[in-house]
């Protein structure tokens, strides 16, 4: 990032706003970038806490992943901000993520419609990520944000890793606290990490987007959800959801990580299902 001065961005030209969102390590605030040719730019700044100082070097690791991505599914890095605070700039992304977004609209939303866009635009920001060798590791419907009713896309890179050349997969150190109820088998046991495990997390995200904006396996811990899996069980179809998505959800979940579907063979699947959905409702 150093290398790349165009990416520095210099704290006097960051307004800090209200704060709009709050995760493990960071915060969130709603911020007025000052461009140089006089013009202003509404953004979300991601701000490294405090407390978290020790974690800087993953902060930056983050920001070095997204500073190489550019794709309309997923959530733009801006620039950087080294000091005084340590501080990401980012797209904003207005409408918050999607549980925030279910919970509020429930009442309006069309699953064949909304959920149907969503997914194929998550899997369109995934195979993207695929081509450039990247495994996000931390899919979930928490980090997918929507910039209107109708435009997800993915954030939260702070997992992500790049895959070796010729590694179909990336070998995770222990330690960290990890979203094991997302987790393919081969993640959690053997720390194996590639686009089949987030395959594997997609259907859990979409599968909270059926059952709109539920808890993967209810109260239990994640080593129980893990015990569930391993007898072969799996999680239920939400009852608003079609047979045909659960269908897919369940071939994500395979135990064999190349029985599951690629994201290309995802993309094609929802562009299409919503494609054919959205002349229909519109007639
Ligand atoms: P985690 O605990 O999942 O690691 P984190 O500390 O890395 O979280 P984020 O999940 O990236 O932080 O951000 C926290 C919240 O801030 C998000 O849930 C979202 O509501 C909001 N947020 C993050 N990035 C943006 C953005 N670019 N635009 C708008 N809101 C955002």
């Amino acid at each position: 990032i150093k290398e790349k001065e165009d990416n520095l961005i210099s704290a006097s030209r960051l307004s800090l706003g209200v704060l709009i969102g709050k995760g493990e390590f960071a915060s969130v605030f709603r911020g007025t970038l000052h461009n140089h040719d006089g013009t202003e730019t509404q953004v979300a700044i991601k701000t490294l806490r405090e407390e978290q100082l020790d974690n800087k070097e993953s902060f930056l690791a983050e920001a070095r992943v997204m500073t190489k991505l550019n794709h309309h599914c997923i959530v733009k890095l801006l620039g950087i901000c080294m000091g005084p605070s340590l501080q990401m700039v980012q797209e904003l992304v207005p409408l918050g993520s999607i549980l925030q977004y279910i919970d509020a609209h429930s009442a309006e939303i069309n699953p064949n419609c909304e959920f149907e866009i969503w997914a194929g635009q998550i899997a369109c920001g995934m195979q993207y990520l695929e081509e450039n060798r990247l495994v996000h590791r931390d899919l979930a419907a928490r980090n997918i944000l929507l910039a209107s009713k109708w435009e997800a896309k993915i954030s939260d890179f702070g997992l992500s890793k790049a895959l070796g050349s010729g590694n179909e997969y990336y070998k995770a150190s222990q330690g960290g606290k990890w979203p094991l109820k997302w987790y393919a088998p081969e993640s959690y046991n053997y720390g194996h990490f590639s686009n089949k495990s987030d395959v594997w997390s997609f259907g859990i995200t979409i599968w909270e987007m059926y059952s709109f904006g539920a808890t993967p396996y209810g109260d239990k811990k994640g080593a129980e959800a893990i015990t569930l899996i391993d007898r072969g069980e799996r999680l239920e179809r939400p009852e608003k959801c079609p047979q045909y998505i659960y269908d897919i959800m369940l071939r994500c979940w395979a135990l064999d990580k190349d029985d599951r579907p690629s994201f290309q063979e995802l993309l094609n699947f929802f562009m299409s299902e919503s494609q054919y959905t959205n002349i229909t409702e519109l007639l």
